[in-house]
């Protein structure tokens, strides 16, 4: 088939994407082509991404240490911003080590390809993000996917699946808060599951650093406010991302000691890379100090979220009652001509909530994915439910 008629193709199922340019900062209030919008798509949770005290940050990393950081890490790269970023990273994260990555994409790539090798076996959540996908295929391991947070299914793999011989690792990873569903892993299943069966557990805190845990440390601290199970101390890797609620740039792992040393010797997406340039790196460290000194961002955050489902039956129901408050709230449409059109209804009306659709969720299952912010206002939330409610 030509890239021509694989286009057609896109085209005719409903899937074609375009880029779309915003030509104001990422704020609730969007400015895209000389029209205003009201943004319900973004990750930028805590409304950090436009924040004077991270752009000063940067401002002054790039007046003390310039634009650029002229080589990977391991060449000339390695600045003592980097250093300090990952030193706060690690207190923040409350582990020993902490390692900076250029994405999230990069951090799960290498962490994934570095650890697991032909031979060993991976268990990964089936709604796990792409990134976790493409790490477990750059790894050449065995992949397991199990049915979304079903433990029942995963413990019948894990014992179908030869035991930890000698040499043999095996790793449960999964999204910490799915990125499109919203809904939280069973992290203290997994961990119990990780410890019996003698596997590595990956967390990936993308969508719960900044937002989820009483200080916004993530699921990980939510689960385990005080100490963790002894056998995660050397055994969990927590990672997540500087781009989201934090509203800078890159990704983290955080772990071990043994863990950073084996990365930075291992992992090619962390070695073969120009490292994270200055001015990224301060604003991330600032980020941070942001997130330790105001749980009131949290706080308004969660507020916003309790406005949202106070005035939506609909999304009380579809949601069920088991679900935990999260920023991200799927309205599930099942059809992608269904969702597009949806998603530019409420373009037209001055929203911009984003269609997705196949590969990014299973067919049938596509969506709009509503997300909140701390800075939106309560009214700025009634008028989108009113245009929702118009809709349904
Ligand atoms: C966004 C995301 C990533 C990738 O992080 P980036 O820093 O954007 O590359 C990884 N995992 C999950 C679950 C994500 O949602």
């Amino acid at each position: 088939m030509s890239i021509q008629e694989e286009l057609k193709t896109i085209h005719k199922n409903h899937l074609y994407r375009t880029l779309r340019p915003i030509d104001s900062a990422q704020d609730a209030l969007i400015q895209s082509n000389g029209k205003s919008l009201l943004n319900f798509s973004s990750n930028n949770y805590l409304g950090l991404a436009n924040d004077p005290r991270l752009k000063s940050a940067a401002i002054e990393a790039i007046e003390l240490y310039g634009t650029g950081s002229g080589a990977s890490r391991l060449i000339t790269g390695s600045m003592s911003l980097h250093h300090q970023l990952e030193e706060k990273l690690a207190q923040f994260k409350g582990t020993t080590s902490a390692l900076v990555f250029n994405s999230g994409y990069h951090a799960n790539l290498s962490v994934i390809s570095a650890l697991m090798r032909e031979g060993d076996v991976i268990y990964s959540d089936e709604l796990n993000h792409a990134s976790i996908i493409d790490g477990c295929r750059l790894s050449r391991a065995q992949v397991k996917v199990y049915r979304h947070s079903e433990l029942t299914h995963l413990e019948e793999i894990l014992r179908e699946t030869a035991p930890a011989q000698s040499g043999i690792r095996r790793l449960i990873v999964t999204d910490s808060i799915f990125s499109m569903d919203g809904d939280r892993a069973p992290l203290a299943e997994l961990a119990r599951l990780a410890e019996h069966y003698d596997c590595w557990l990956m967390v990936d805190e993308a969508h719960a650093t900044g937002v989820i845990g009483p200080s916004g440390k993530g699921l990980v601290e939510e689960v385990w406010p005080n100490q963790r199970p002894a056998y995660l101390q050397e055994r969990l890797i927590q990672m997540g991302t500087l781009g989201k609620a934090l509203g800078s740039f890159g990704a983290y792992v955080a772990g071990s000691q043994e863990l950073v040393e084996f990365l930075i010797n291992r992992a090619r997406p962390f070695i073969y890379t120009t490292a994270l340039p200055p001015s990224v790196l301060a604003a991330s460290f600032k980020a941070i100090e942001i997130v330790e000194q105001e749980p009131e961002r949290r706080e308004r955050l969660w507020e916003n979220v309790r406005e949202f489902l106070k005035s939506s039956r609909y999304f009380q129901k579809s949601l069920g009652e088991s679900w935990e408050l999260s920023p991200i709230l799927p309205l599930i449409i099942g059809d992608s001509q269904k969702t597009l059109k949806l998603s530019q209804h409420l373009f037209e009306k001055g929203f911009w909530v984003g269609a997705i659709r196949y590969p990014t969720v299973p067919p049938k299952t596509e969506r709009l994915r509503i997300t909140l912010m701390a800075t939106h206002t309560k009214d700025q939330i009634r008028q989108l439910m009113e245009n929702l409610n118009e809709l349904l």
